[in-house]
């Protein structure tokens, strides 16, 4: 597609073509690595980007060079009419990949009428197959609609399925070889995630910390061999396997372990209409006023531009091994 508008191409020439893009900062559940349990105010309801602000600036970006987007939160399934909102952004001119990232707890209701819309990736976070456990993590006795819902993905035929597991060193660590079996058994691939430092009061501790190294060294031991696949191109950050004549795959997120900052070709937009160009970083750009202002998107688009120039090289997280932003990973939305 010829646009008018200017790529946007960062001072260190990496290309933005994926948005993550958090539609609100509530959620059904209360995980306990993700939201504070104290101290805590949503944002208020009149800060939240209205749908029609959000499918002006995704509409701009789309001339802009982004091509993927993935809808997340807080949890994206709980806002008031989502598929209308799912809808309009499927539509949009250079939009090629619509995906979603869900806890699961809606996905019996939801799932079949988010597959119509032709979105086919779809990420569902889960810590545990255990019911107790779930409910400690969590805060809310909701197993079993979030397997329930993963099945339903599966038998609707989203492909890939995948499960997004953060490991955490004496909650769930004892998991890695089941979920890595779940890989073999089905066709989803498990990601297994680092966990991170993100957010103020978001429980990171180095005592939970496990790296995707040892987890590999696990699953070797338990379920064998891990055979590296090869990285489509934009694949993203996780590094690939499958286990032999497993069905699904098997996926390492290291943003901590291995920095991935090189290949960086994502943006951010949290639910109140800030631009994030570094989950780690809390330098954020408000676009909200612009867009309820008299700007036009011709000018938004230079605005856009200027705002990713100064999207960050790296992050020093690894090096300082600290929460290392202050808003928690709920209104990011990961
Ligand atoms: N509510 C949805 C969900 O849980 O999938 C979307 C938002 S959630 C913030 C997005 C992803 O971030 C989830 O997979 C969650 O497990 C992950 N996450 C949250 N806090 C994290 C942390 N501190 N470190 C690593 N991953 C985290
Ligand atoms: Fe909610 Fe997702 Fe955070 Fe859990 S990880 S509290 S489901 S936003």
């Amino acid at each position: 597609m010829k646009s008018a508008y200017p790529e946007l191409i960062d001072s260190f020439g990496r290309k933005m073509t994926y948005l993550r893009l958090s539609v609100t900062d509530r959620c059904n559940l209360r995980c306990f690595y993700c939201m504070p349990q104290a101290d805590f105010n949503w944002m208020p309801h009149e800060n939240i980007l209205r749908f029609e602000e959000i499918i002006r600036l995704v509409r701009v970006l789309a001339r802009q060079g982004v091509r993927k987007i993935r809808l997340t939160g807080g949890e994206p399934l709980v806002r008031k009419d989502v598929i209308r909102l799912m809808e309009g952004i499927s539509l949009l001119e250079g939009v090629e990949e619509l995906c979603l990232t869900t806890n699961g707890v809606e996905l019996p209701a939801l799932a079949e009428n988010i597959f119509a819309l032709g979105v086919r990736h779809i990420n569902i976070s889960l810590d545990t197959l255990k019911r107790d456990r779930f409910h400690g993590i969590t805060g809310r006795d909701l197993f079993e609609n979030v397997w329930a819902g993963i099945n339903r993905c599966m038998e609707l035929g989203f492909s890939p399925v995948k499960i997004n597991f953060v490991m955490m060193k004496g909650k769930n660590d004892d998991e890695i070889p089941d979920f890595a079996r779940l890989s073999a058994e089905y066709p989803i691939e498990v990601r297994f995630i680092e966990f991170m430092p993100v957010g103020k009061g978001s429980n990171w501790g180095e005592g939970y910390f496990l790296s995707s190294d040892e987890a590999k060294e696990i699953i070797e031991e338990k379920n064998g061999k891990l055979e590296p696949k090869r990285r489509k191109k934009n694949s993203g950050p996780a590094e690939l396997y499958t286990l032999k004549g497993g069905k699904g795959g098997i996926g390492f997120i290291s943003p901590l372990s291995h920095s991935f900052c090189s290949e960086c070709n994502r943006l951010r937009i949290t639910a109140d209409g800030r631009l994030r160009l570094c989950l780690f970083s809390d330098r954020e750009v408000l676009l909200r006023d612009m867009l309820r202002g008299q700007i036009t998107d011709q000018e938004l688009a230079g605005f856009l531009l200027e705002a990713v120039a100064r999207k960050p090289a790296r992050y020093l997280v690894q090096e300082q091994n600290l929460p290392s932003c202050r808003r928690q990973m709920s209104s990011i939305g990961g």
